[in-house]
């Protein structure tokens, strides 16, 4: 299951961000993560809470905020969102498209103390 080690750089670059802006306590974070990005929310959630367990962010919430995917569609010669890696374009219907988002796996923000 690679959403433990996925929870635990995520801890990682927590626990960093702690000592750099002297925090001790997290209360929530949030993540950025698009479809592609290979991540089974309900693997992560579980993860996470493992992951985070007697740590500065025990206890904390998670928060997934679902990113489209995005791709530059060659045709159109503009960006648009579709649904999976192979879909169609929705404005000209053409395949020609370059994916340029929705792999992503980031910390958003975090509430803390
Ligand atoms: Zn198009």
């Amino acid at each position: 299951m690679h959403e433990m080690s996925i929870c635990e750089s995520i801890v990682s670059v927590i626990e960093q961000q702690a000592v750099a802006q002297s925090f001790t306590r997290v209360r929530r974070v949030r993540l950025e993560i698009g479809p592609l990005a290979g991540v089974e929310l309900e693997a992560l959630r579980f993860s996470f809470d493992v992951v985070t367990r007697g740590g500065i962010a025990a206890g904390s919430e998670l928060d997934v905020i679902e990113l489209p995917v995005t791709g530059w569609c060659m045709p159109c010669a503009g960006s648009v969102e579709v649904r999976e890696r192979f879909d169609a374009c929705p404005d000209c219907g053409s395949y020609q498209i370059q994916i340029t988002g929705g792999e992503e796996l980031r910390i958003k923000d975090m509430e803390v103390d």
